[in-house]
């Protein structure tokens, strides 16, 4: 068991299932809850922020953060490498927030060797058809498109059982309290307990 106070979460869902739409109401709600923020060799976007979207950084320093060893976990995507950094996270965890990655199955699957602990949320969307819909993202979008978008969706969801929990996103609310209901009941976790309330069961226990 590590210790820490906060949670590591894994939330992953296909492309489409209304995940980031999720977590950042959750935070929203809750200020116990922050979202990892990735860093990446890609350059910003109109509109990105340094911090915000990511930690823009370059190919050498990156490399040199993986001979640090100092990535939980990293990927090459396209031509640009991406990675969640243990610091980030780690000093989040011990100031007792909630931590959620928003990450695919792979990562999903790195994550949970080096931190077992981790807990797993997979978004669902409530049907293929719904899915569809809101992966058409422009009405010059060919079939041919639009099916291979649909591939890559159900092949991302036949890794739902690897998860600890599944959430359907059919209505927003319910799918959101849910989610939080989630973070909450983990926050009560016995060992979780025992770590931030260790005073109290000692006096507790010591008439
Ligand atoms: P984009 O460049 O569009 O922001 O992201 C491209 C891809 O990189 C997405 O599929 C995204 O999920 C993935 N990605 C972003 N951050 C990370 C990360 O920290 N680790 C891994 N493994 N993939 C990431």
């Amino acid at each position: 068991m590590h210790k820490h106070q906060g949670n590591l979460f894994i939330l992953s869902a296909p492309s489409g299932a209304g995940k980031s739409t999720l977590y950042k109401a959750l935070i929203g709600q809750d200020d116990k809850v922050r979202i990892s923020i990735s860093h990446t060799t890609r350059a910003p976007r109109t509109g990105e922020e340094h911090g915000r979207e990511y930690y823009f950084i370059d190919d050498e320093s990156f490399l040199d953060m993986i001979a640090e060893d100092a990535f939980f976990e990293h990927a090459q995507v396209f031509d640009h490498y991406y990675g969640t950094s243990k610091k980030s996270i780690f000093s989040m965890l011990e100031q007792g927030l909630d931590v959620i990655l928003e990450i695919d199955w792979q990562g999903a699957r790195q994550v949970r060797q080096l931190y077992p602990e981790a807990i797993g949320i997979f978004v669902l969307p409530p049907s293929l058809n719904d899915l569809e819909k809101r992966l058409t993202q422009r009405a010059t979008d060919t079939t041919e498109v639009i099916q291979r978008r649909m591939a890559k969706a159900v092949s991302e969801m036949s890794h739902y059982h690897e998860y600890d929990f599944v959430i359907v996103n059919d209505d927003f609310d319910v799918a959101l309290s849910q989610m939080a209901a989630i973070f909450t009941a983990m926050r009560a976790k016995t060992p979780i307990m025992q770590e931030k309330h260790g005073n109290l069961i000692n006096d507790l226990l010591s008439l």
